[in-house]
């Protein structure tokens, strides 16, 4: 775990100096996940104004118990993720004491916390992936929004559910799109997400960024 000293500049003309996090290893100090998921982490607060804003940063999530290692990186850096992901890959071969981990990349915070929260049920996120290619490729409102954003938010057991947060701006949409875990189970059963045999699963599931809008960048 490590932190950073930083000078920021408020929007009120205020310089103050802050800490900010560079990697959390949430296996040491579950608190961390916490402040993590509540939205504090790299959250600053001016002491003249008092006003709050978060930090836009890079920032490793590390999950020993999970073996999941995420980096996340600003948005903006979306569409350099082939050359970013061949210097993390680089990165890794060099430490071999965490092999078969889950290495992954997220950019900005609402795909980080995507990625834990799927690892956290227990999912594999390349058939998440692939299931909202499916979602954004057949409802039949979501096919003419092009700025349509699918998170992941959570597997309810009980009732055999995937939820999945939809949104969009152009269109005004923000709901919570309900599908029966039966989908997910198919994809598993086919493999599609293992063997990558079809073009959609070898661009969506190969490499540490799995994200279906990968399909879209390539395009
Ligand atoms: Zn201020």
């Amino acid at each position: 775990m490590s932190v950073q000293r930083f000078q920021l500049r408020c929007t009120c003309g205020h310089e103050f100096e802050t800490k900010l996090w560079d990697s959390l290893n949430v296996t040491e100090s579950k608190e961390l996940k916490g402040k993590l998921l509540s939205g504090e982490i790299n959250q600053v607060q001016c002491p003249e104004c008092q006003k709050k804003s978060y930090i836009e940063k890079s920032l490793l999530y590390h999950d020993m118990d999970q073996r999941l290692w995420v980096q996340m990186l600003p948005p903006t850096e979306r569409s350099k993720w082939p050359e970013l992901q061949e210097e993390y890959e680089e990165e890794i071969k060099k430490n071999s004491g965490i092999k078969k981990y889950h290495f992954r990349l997220a950019f900005g915070r609402e795909e980080l916390l995507e990625k834990v929260r799927i690892f956290d049920a227990n999912l594999d996120d390349r058939i998440i992936e692939l299931l909202k290619v499916r979602i954004l490729n057949e409802d039949e409102t979501l096919k003419a929004v092009s700025d349509a954003k699918v998170f992941f938010s959570r597997y309810v057991a009980q009732e055999e559910e995937l939820h999945f947060s939809v949104t969009s701006q152009e269109k005004n949409i923000s709901q919570t799109l309900v599908i029966a875990f039966q989908h997910y189970n198919d994809i598993r059963e086919s493999k599609e997400h293992v063997e990558t045999t079809t073009e959609l699963s070898k661009t969506v599931c190969r490499g540490m960024y799995i994200h279906h809008s990968k399909t879209r960048v390539l395009h």
